[in-house]
């Protein structure tokens, strides 16, 4: 089995958080946790890379479909569609839309745990209620409230997959093998050997 320190994760700043200046920002929040980058590139992703990535998953749809129902029914509200699949298509149509307005940075970030990790340090996906100290409940104020009167997508900053096999899916989509780099950090001997040697002189 692989060491978990190669475990590895992807993250997209999105068109709001360049316009926002918190590249750096963002950045320094997944860099200070001890995760390594491996891969970075700057894009305008097209309308097609945007839906292939949502529909690596063959079941995101229906999840995202069933999970926004049910957010909207718990808040008393009435769905713009009560089928999943056809809501989860709005969703899908208003992210192309988001994801191609502009530029994006997109990012693998490698250590243990790193798929759990970033998404602890990114929050919730409602800035509104994301908590406190995460990057989406410290730096963005959206809500789906906002966005749903505004037939847009919300504006969260980030994109970083959400389980291990979601990753392993959406790496290969947004980066070439030969773009990933593999290299050794010197912090990594503290992270992740198993005695720390060759501290006192
Ligand atoms: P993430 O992994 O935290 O970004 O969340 P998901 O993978 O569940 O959803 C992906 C994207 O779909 C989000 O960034 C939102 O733009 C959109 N989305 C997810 N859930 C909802 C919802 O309940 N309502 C609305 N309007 N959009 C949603
Ligand atoms: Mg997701």
């Amino acid at each position: 089995m692989a060491h978990p320190k190669t475990e590895r994760t992807l993250v997209i700043v999105k068109p709001d958080g360049i316009q926002r200046a918190l590249i750096g920002e963002i950045m320094k929040r997944y860099e200070r946790t001890g995760l390594k980058l491996v891969a970075l590139k700057m894009l305008v992703p097209t309308e097609e890379m945007i839906e292939e990535h949502y529909l690596l998953d063959p079941n995101w749809k229906k999840n995202v479909g069933e999970k926004a129902i049910a957010s909207y029914v718990k808040k008393g509200e009435t769905p713009p569609s009560n089928d999943p699949i056809e809501l989860a298509d709005l969703i899908v149509a208003r992210l192309k839309k988001y994801m191609t307005s502009g530029p994006v940075i997109a990012m693998v970030w490698e250590g243990a745990h790193s798929v759990e990790l970033v998404r602890k340090v990114t929050g919730g996906t409602e800035p509104r209620s994301a908590g406190v100290g995460t990057i989406r409940g410290d730096f963005v104020l959206d809500s789906y409230q906002m966005a749903d009167s505004a037939d847009r997508a919300i504006r969260n900053l980030i994109h970083a997959s959400g389980t291990v096999p979601e990753a392993e899916m959406e790496i290969p989509h947004w980066f070439a093998k030969e773009e990933i780099i593999s290299y050794r950090v010197p912090h990594e001997a503290t992270l992740y050997d198993v005695d720390l040697n060759n501290i006192l002189g």
